[in-house]
């Protein structure tokens, strides 16, 4: 399909034509015209690179009573995403060349979005020996991400040979910092809230302890370190000083943990129940700094659909996690370009061009230059809407904003020349899917 976009604002401001064709941006200039191209009337619109997300939990194979590959890429596609990284806790885990090709197979069969899947850092996630990184690396997936995530690596011979281990082909760790022994039976944040609910604390200093230690170990090897979800204010002193250092880490903050805190589990609601858990007002102000600065380099949905079942149950007994993919950009632009921390620019970059060079995502380094892959996003900032099922696309509704009013509004999705999501809704899949 050629398909000739006018009008659209470009991360940095200009406004131009662009013109789509054979998968890639074919021209762009003002007053394009082509003859039998779809005219998508980007006026008001702002054009953002693909959206990349670095951690997506898409739970197939295993887990297809709470997502698969075709309804996470879906949810992926109607929130501007063109790319994610597949979590590797399936059933059976991500730990071998099989597993990561099928993954990746099945997303590219269904062409919402490109899947590369995460390889699990030790064999079945067990924590006790390494899998097999390397065949993952040389695999049809050429995987260059590997976590236990869900678990946090906590061994530190097995993460020092882990680090050591992805050297060798330019890959990265991205530890799920979480000290094992101080969490057991956690629930919250520990805090105030926590001892007025009397529910077990997950102290800061289980999160801060392991991304210390990673850090040192990332310096002593020489290897990338990445840091997923960090919440707490100490985390991003840590990162602030290792980078200081010239350490080679990257770190990446939730959606949630830039809007929401720890006062949402006063009601119960185990929507709010998450890994790691929501924090303070002094946390969220903190990583909304550290996103601004740089410190924190990206935002990373942690998407993580579970059934009904899992979440409309006691605090105590329900599953840790939140849908994320479709209010991603919308959390984004309200917590941080409405108040002025984050230009579009700024988003193009911690949502698309750093998880992307992060996880050696190759297409996205120059977006809409002539001759490059046509993944882009059409995004309406100025739309706005209560937040609701309609909006989820994936098999799951555990979304913490569900009633809530959020700014914005994906109009189109463009995933190698391939609208995902054209004038607001999700095309069906054999519009989309390649066999
Ligand atoms: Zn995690």
């Amino acid at each position: 399909m050629t398909i000739l976009i006018t009008g659209a604002t470009l991360p940095d401001g200009t406004r131009t034509d662009l013109l789509l064709d054979k998968g890639v941006i074919a021209e762009r200039g003002t007053n394009l015209s082509a003859a039998k191209a779809r005219v998508v009337d980007a006026a008001g619109l702002q054009a953002l690179p693909g959206l990349v997300d670095l951690h997506t939990h898409l739970r197939e194979p295993g887990f297809e009573q709470s997502e698969t590959v075709l309804t996470g890429s879906r949810a992926a596609a109607a929130g501007g995403f063109t790319a994610v990284h597949a979590m590797a806790n399936t059933s059976p885990v991500q730990d071998t060349a099989g597993v990561v090709e099928q993954v990746a197979s099945l997303g590219q069969q269904h062409g919402y979005v490109t899947v590369r899947p995460v390889g699990a850092v030790t064999a079945g996630l067990a924590g006790e020996r390494l899998s097999e990184i390397g065949a993952m690396a040389q695999s049809r997936a050429a995987v260059r991400v590997f976590s236990d995530d869900g678990k946090c690596v906590h061994d530190a011979l097995l993460m020092r040979r882990a680090l050591e281990y992805v050297t060798t082909f330019d890959g990265v760790i991205a530890q799920h910092a979480q000290e094992p022994r101080l969490t057991e039976g956690a629930q919250m944040n520990e805090g105030a809230v926590s001892a007025e609910l009397g529910l077990a604390g997950w102290p800061a200093v289980a999160e801060e302890a392991i991304i210390a230690r990673d850090v040192l170990l990332a310096e002593a090897v020489g290897a990338r370190l990445h840091v997923c979800h960090v919440s707490t204010a100490g985390s991003v002193d840590i990162l602030r000083w290792a980078k200081a250092r010239g350490i080679r880490v990257t770190a990446e903050v939730t959606p949630h943990h830039l809007l929401l805190t720890d006062e949402l589990a006063r009601g119960y609601d185990a929507r709010f129940k998450v890994n790691p858990p929501l924090r303070r007002d002094a946390d969220v102000e903190a990583v909304r700094e550290a996103l601004s600065d740089g410190t924190i380099d990206i935002v990373a949905t942690d998407h993580a659909p579970h059934p009904l079942e899992s979440k409309e149950c006691a605090w105590q007994e329900a599953s840790f996690g939140m849908v994320g993919l479709e209010s991603a950009l919308s959390v984004v632009q309200q917590a941080m370009v409405d108040a002025g921390r984050l230009s579009w620019a700024d988003v193009a970059r911690v949502l698309s061009r750093v998880p992307a060079e992060i996880g050696r995502l190759k297409g996205y380094a120059a977006p809409f230059e002539v001759g490059s892959p046509a993944h882009l996003t059409l995004y309406d900032p100025a739309a706005s809407s209560v937040f609701d099922v309609d909006h989820l696309h994936g098999m799951s509704v555990n979304s913490p904003y569900l009633g809530r009013e959020l700014p914005g509004r994906v109009v189109a999705t463009i995933h190698g020349g391939v609208p995902t999501v054209l004038d607001g809704s999700l095309r069906e899949a054999e519009e989309v899917g390649r066999g």
